[in-house]
């Protein structure tokens, strides 16, 4: 080790909001914590559509919901969607009651620049040492665990900070997520492109859908449409891997041409010209973005947000993954750090994230599947009957184990079935809608979706009643549950 090497409890690398929610929620019970981070805040972030958990759960967790709602956001209410059978549009609400909808079911649109921001000043606001411009190249470590890191300063010169816990919150490009070892597993169900950019401003969806995300599938994808500010839109086309040539040959000319090519997105956008404001002058490109690891954790380091693992975004499910993540993460090294077993709390982390990552996950791929398009290339081959073997053991291994405890739930028959019945049952409470009296949610019917809002809803109930409403019970045997406060792991004896 250098002489000078700084001393921490832990060192978190990379300040976007799975990097800023563990540092808080570990400095909030006292530990010291130093936060790097290699680019100067504000700095543009894709990712702007938001879950309720995220707004209502981890922000007012953290302390920073109250700043977060007065940002000036855009409401979201929930998603709507052209996909599926029906030609028409329809409304996923986050209210369990839509036409009752309770004050706390909507979630914002944010410029990630501006939410970061928020995320990472309330970090430093709860006493973490927050340093940006700073690049973590490496990390210190030796058979047995890992000790520090070892970064680049402001001035060029490097540095080593020791620490009992490296958090590695880097983001999807992230350089030191092999140490923990294990690989990055790629679906190749969804090895898809994204194109995208902005517009100075769009027409809205009626009232009181208009601050909702609008995702309108087409012959050759997808797109989003998500309203930021009055003269403010993102939008972002998700395609087949067929299309990088001629969108890394001209990315802004292919990202106008599949607008055009979706009459429900090219209808808001007609007369409306491009954003000139910097960042959002540019169309930017993002390629082959679902992957999980084997691992997320070793002795000395943790694994948190896109440095952990990542799911196509239709769902808008990232940034709620990654402070899902950071919170179980921080709750795994405050019981370390006062005493319970390291594994056993690591071992909590993982099997918990792992799981709510693999529920997303199944959702999507049935969720694919329930868009018809019998001419369209992209679609056809996105049928759960199409899913090959890396995602259905993925499937297997991500929520097979913890869905019911069965081992004889293995295997990729079991799989697919599974999700030709998830497929089902989405299909069908979409269908529901239509003869929909507005006081029940018909989606939230379906037990398919209601399992993958559960620790959603869960998170969100202890942000506002300060713990969950019903007793939360360990996900497996021996388990572990959360403290009240939701910053620490307690044994429940069960
Ligand atoms: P990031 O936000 O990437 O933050 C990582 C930080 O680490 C960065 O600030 C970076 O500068 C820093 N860093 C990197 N390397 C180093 C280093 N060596 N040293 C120090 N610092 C470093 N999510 C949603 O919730 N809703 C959406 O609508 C949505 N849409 C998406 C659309 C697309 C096309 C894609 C690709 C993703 C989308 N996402 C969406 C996902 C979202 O972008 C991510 O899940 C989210 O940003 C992850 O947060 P994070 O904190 O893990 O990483």
């Amino acid at each position: 080790p250098r002489q000078d090497a700084e001393d921490f409890d832990v060192i978190v690398v990379g300040g976007g909001p799975a990097g800023a929610t563990v540092a808080a929620a570990v400095a909030l019970r006292g530990h010291r914590v130093l936060l790097l981070e290699r680019q100067t805040f504000p700095r543009y972030q894709i990712g702007e559509s938001l879950l309720p958990s995220t707004v209502h759960g981890v922000c007012r967790i953290l302390g920073v919901a109250d700043e977060v709602a007065a940002a000036g956001f855009q409401r979201k209410r929930g998603g709507t969607f052209r996909w599926g059978r029906s030609r028409d549009a329809w409304h996923f609400d986050f209210a369990l009651s839509p036409r009752l909808a309770d004050p706390t079911s909507f979630a914002f649109q944010v410029e990630r620049s501006k939410f970061d921001a928020i995320l990472l000043r309330n970090a430093r606001r709860v006493g973490v040492d927050v340093r940006e411009g700073c690049r973590v190249g490496g990390v210190v470590a030796d058979d047995e665990r890992v000790h520090g890191v070892r970064w680049t300063d402001p001035g060029g010169d490097s540095r080593e900070a020791r620490a009992r816990y490296v958090v590695d919150a880097s983001g999807n490009g992230s350089r030191i997520h092999t140490h923990v070892g294990g690989g990055r597993t790629y679906s190749d169900f969804f090895r898809n492109i994204a194109v995208f950019g902005y517009f100075a401003g769009g027409k809205r969806l009626p009232s009181p859908d208009d601050g909702n995300i609008f995702c309108a599938a087409f012959e050759e994808g997808w797109l989003w449409y998500i309203p930021l500010r009055d003269d403010l839109t993102s939008v972002g086309a998700v395609v087949s891997r067929s299309n990088a040539t001629a969108i890394q040959r001209d990315p802004a000319a292919t990202w106008r041409r599949l607008i055009d090519a979706c009459p429900e997105v090219k209808g808001l956008l007609s007369g409306v010209p491009q954003a000139t404001e910097t960042p959002y002058d540019q169309v930017r490109v993002r390629r082959d973005w679902s992957y999980w690891k084997s691992t997320l954790w070793r002795p000395g380091m943790v694994l948190i947000g896109d440095a952990a693992c990542f799911v196509d975004p239709v769902l808008s499910s990232g940034v709620h993954l990654a402070t899902y993540g950071a919170l179980l993460a921080a709750r795994s090294i405050n019981s370390s750090i006062a005493g319970l077993d390291e594994t056993r709390c690591f071992d909590e982390f993982e099997a918990r994230y792992r799981h709510e990552y693999g529920l997303f996950y199944s959702f999507v791929i049935s969720f694919y599947d329930t868009q018809q398009d019998e001419r369209s290339y992209f679609w056809k081959a996105r049928k759960v009957t199409d899913v090959g073997s890396t995602d259905l053991e993925a499937f297997v291994e991500l929520v097979g184990g913890l869905a019911s405890g069965d081992t004889s739930i293995t295997g990729p028959g079991w799989a697919s079935e599974q999700l030709e019945a998830f497929s089902a049952d989405i299909d069908a409470a979409v269908g529901r809608l239509a003869d929909s009296d507005g006081l029940r949610n018909p989606l939230f019917e379906s037990p398919t979706v209601r399992r993958v809002f559960q620790e959603g809803t869960v998170l969100q109930e202890r942000g506002i009643f300060g713990c969950p409403l019903e007793d939360e019970e360990p996900v497996r045997p021996g388990g572990l549950v959360a403290s009240e406060d939701g910053l620490e792991w307690i044994d429940s004896g069960r």
